[in-house]
């Protein structure tokens, strides 16, 4: 380490920019602040190069295929349809690199200065970053770490050869023809369930008692069966042991119940959860700043950790590691910084799969509303009582709507089906507003739309659904 050597001042330093980062960088340029973001990688994070963007760019590529395979009820049939998954790849690369380009610009519009290189702590307000070229150190009067996460790495599945991340599980150059995956939660089902499209025979090895354990039963049933339509097999209450491979595929060895069982594949897929960046050379530790078991940095409602001067956000954080989530706490730190009172209110952050169907689910569970006290009423309209999802042809599903029985207001909701992702948007304003059912049940929704479901679960709670029976 360079000492005695000047520093530069700023305003805020942002370390890390994911969705978590760079939404905060942005923020606090808005709001007058002189900010340097650092990231030792690309600009965007896990989410843009190496999670959300790129999987779900994989995922439509793998839609597109099964639909040009299979428009029989449309009248439309097509002969040898094939991937040439070097060109999907490609696809995906391209919008990563759309999306991260466009981070870029916004970085250089809002007047960010912006350092390739990482970051570590010197003291409490100054950091230095460095690369293989310079290691300049900067005096801040605030921090914003938003270092993100990794993924939880098994010892007895160590990643190399045969034995995949989800980055590395994004990157494959062909479609395998066999991969089993390790943990059914949503990255594992998002990403098994894209290669099955694509021909890929997985199998799936779950710890619990079916795939996505944090969605209600009744939705995760409905992504199983269709997981079966592909040939995925998916093997609940199981606790995959150990893994040998060799250069051209992987055993696991697994158990249900106390039976031994094993399984071969060309890939073993590793999604068991993901660890915070809080760890490693950024000094976490000199300056003092307080992590809980986890390795979570504590922080408070404005995303302030122990240190007064330092914040954090994102994965890094407790509660769900997503990017929405990363991004709110970003906006939050940087107004509070700017000395505004803005706090962070967990009430209303959705959770979406990009599965087939999709699931979302905002707000409280029927479980959850009952626990917390609530007299609680709900009730699910199915998609395929809604004229736009039939002649879709894809009506599997529903929306369910969970109210405070005392005064109708809305306290959650979870969609399973074609466009659940954007559907839950609705039920989220609903309850961030203070909505109740009647509000959404008198709101206008165009014929024919997805979006009528939510209102007719809305009426269908209030007793008076018209494309159902009571
Ligand atoms: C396959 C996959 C699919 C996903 N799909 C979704 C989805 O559909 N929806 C969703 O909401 N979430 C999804 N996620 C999760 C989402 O990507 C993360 O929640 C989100 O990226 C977290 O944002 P963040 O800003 O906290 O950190 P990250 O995006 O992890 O960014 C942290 C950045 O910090 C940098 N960094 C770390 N340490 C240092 C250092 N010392 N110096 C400088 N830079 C450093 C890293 O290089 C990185 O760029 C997915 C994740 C994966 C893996």
């Amino acid at each position: 380490m360079v000492v005695g050597d000047a520093s530069l001042d700023i305003d805020t330093l942002v370390i890390g920019a994911g969705p978590g980062g760079y939404v905060a960088a942005i923020r606090a340029a808005q709001l007058g602040q002189k900010v340097l973001i650092v990231d030792k990688s690309e600009l965007g994070g896990v989410c843009l190069n190496r999670g959300c963007i790129p999987s779900k760019a994989l995922i439509a590529a793998a839609h597109q295929y099964e639909s040009a395979q299979h428009g029989e009820a449309f009248g439309v049939t097509a002969e040898n349809v094939k991937v040439d998954f070097a060109k999907t790849q490609e696809f995906k690369n391209s919008v990563v690199k759309k999306m991260t380009s466009g981070v870029t610009s916004l970085m250089k519009g809002n007047k960010i200065e912006v350092f390739n290189g990482e970051c570590m702590f010197i003291s409490d307000t100054e950091a230095r970053v460095f690369n293989d070229h310079e290691s300049p150190r900067y005096r801040f009067k605030h921090c914003i770490i938003a270092t993100g996460s990794r993924p939880i790495e098994l010892k007895p599945f160590p990643f190399g050869g045969r034995i995949l991340s989800s980055t590395e599980a994004l990157e494959l150059p062909e479609i395998p023809k066999s991969m089993i995956v390790i943990g059914g939660g949503y990255i594992g089902a998002e990403l098994g369930q894209m290669y099955s499209k694509f021909g890929t025979k997985v199998t799936i090895i779950e710890g619990m008692d079916t795939v996505l354990p944090g969605f209600d039963k009744d939705m995760t049933r409905l992504v199983a069966k269709n997981m079966a339509k592909t040939g995925i097999e998916i093997v609940t209450n199981a606790k995959a042991e150990s893994a040998v491979q060799n250069d051209k595929e992987v055993t696991v060895k697994y158990s249900v119940g106390g039976e031994a069982k094993e399984v071969t594949a060309e890939y073993l897929l590793v999604t068991v959860g993901r660890r915070p960046n809080t760890d490693g050379e950024l000094g976490l530790d000199l300056i003092g700043l307080e992590l809980d078991e986890r390795g979570l940095v504590k922080v408070d409602h404005q995303g302030r950790t122990n240190i007064p001067n330092i914040f954090a956000i994102g994965d890094i954080v407790p509660g769900l590691a997503l990017a929405h989530k990363a991004s709110y706490e970003g906006k939050i730190a940087a107004e509070a910084i700017a000395g505004h009172k803005s706090v962070v209110d967990y009430k209303v952050i959705p959770a979406v799969v990009f599965t087939d169907p999709e699931c979302s689910s905002v707000g409280l569970t029927e479980k959850e509303a009952k626990d917390k006290g609530y007299k609680v009423k709900s009730g699910k309209f199915p998609f395929a009582g809604n004229g736009r999802a039939v002649s879709l042809n894809n009506a599997e599903g529903f929306v369910r709507i969970v109210a405070n029985e005392e005064n109708n207001l809305v306290l959650g909701a979870q969609i399973v089906g074609i466009e659940a992702s954007n559907l839950i948007a609705e039920l989220g304003l609903a309850i961030e507003m203070g909505a109740t059912l009647e509000d959404i049940a008198l709101t206008i929704h165009a014929h024919p739309t997805l979006g009528e479901i939510v209102m007719e679960a809305a009426e269908l709670v209030e007793g008076h659904p018209i494309h159902v029976l009571k």
